[in-house]
């Protein structure tokens, strides 16, 4: 088994970092707020040089490319050489290279590994990973995520997975808009929330936005909005995803007219009323848009 130190322990990080422990693997955690952690039942040291003394596997959980950064200044002079260095934050490609090379100068092996799935994935242990390192590290990657993981995809070289990421989330904020907007439109056409779910989830409209964070309570139990739209995955951090889309689309000229478009929805609302909520949240804006509310 393996000694993981993970840094990082919020919403994700802290279900995440659980399941390699019920796995058997030794994990020493640390987190500026250690709370979620603690109440995971993951064990949380003093400082993250503390986490890493015995580490063979670093994973940090990280809310920015920056943040991923500044650990990567604390920690890497302190790790033995060939050290694995995975981190599954979403950040941008350029930030998931550079980190990478800093920690081969220094020796170590470094893989991005960004996930899909939100908390609910995190806590049952069905994350999608995307993995961006060498080929030849892949067997061990695989095997230190498996118990987080009900996907690992090997995406290319360092960076791929943020890239492969970056792309899944502006599908996704795209289509809880538009689940969103469904919603308030079939009510305001007489229809029930209900009847709305059953007929869309199983015909075209179905998607991971209506069938596991439905914006509306009731149809999905374990959704964000039966529990007043408490994260889950914060609309701040959509916003940000979306940043990262959008930059990756200019630097690319690529063309993302709607994409921009809910970038400008995301932001003011993670700015705004938004702040604190899950991002399917979303559907208040557009109750509110709608003289709802
Ligand atoms: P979060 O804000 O709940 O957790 C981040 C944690 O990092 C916090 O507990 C914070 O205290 C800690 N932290 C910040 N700076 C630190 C430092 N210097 N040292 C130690 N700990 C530090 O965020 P989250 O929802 O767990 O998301 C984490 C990452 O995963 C983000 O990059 C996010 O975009 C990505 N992500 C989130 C979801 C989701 O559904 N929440 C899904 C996929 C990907």
């Amino acid at each position: 088994m393996t000694t993981i130190a993970f840094i990082g322990l919020g919403n994700m990080g802290a279900p995440m970092a659980a399941n390699l422990i019920a796995a058997g693997h030794t994990v020493a955690g640390f987190d500026l707020n250690p709370g979620p952690a603690e109440a995971a039942g993951v064990p949380v040291v003093a400082s993250a040089v503390a986490a890493v003394e015995d580490a063979d596997v670093v994973i940090t959980m990280l809310p920015s490319g920056a943040l991923v950064h500044a650990v990567y200044d604390e920690v890497l002079e302190h790790l033995a050489p060939g050290t694995l260095m995975i981190d599954s934050s979403t950040i941008a490609v350029d930030d998931a290279r550079s980190a990478a090379d800093r920690a081969t100068h220094a020796g170590l092996r470094a893989a991005d590994a960004p996930v899909s799935g939100g908390v609910v994935g995190a806590e049952a242990g069905t994350l999608a990973f995307m993995v961006g390192a060498d080929a030849q590290d892949l067997p061990e990657i695989t095997a230190v995520l498996d118990p987080m993981a009900g996907k690992v995809v090997h995406c290319g070289d360092s960076g791929a997975g943020q890239a492969a990421k970056v792309c899944n989330n502006l599908m996704l904020a795209i289509s809880m808009v538009g689940v969103s907007e469904a919603f308030v439109l079939g009510e305001k056409l007489g229809l029930t929330d209900q009847t709305i779910f059953d007929v869309t989830s199983a015909a075209t409209g179905q998607c991971w936005a209506l069938t596991t964070n439905c914006p509306v309570p009731g149809p999905v139990p374990t959704s964000p909005a039966n529990r007043d739209f408490k994260p889950g995955f914060a609309s701040p951090l959509m916003a940000k995803d979306l940043g990262l889309a959008m930059q990756a689309a200019e630097l690319t000229g690529t063309d993302t007219q709607v994409g921009r478009l809910v970038q400008e929805i995301y932001r003011e609302f993670a700015d705004g009323d938004g702040a604190q909520l899950d991002f399917s949240g979303i559907i208040n804006r557009v109750r509110k848009a709608s003289g709802d509310q």
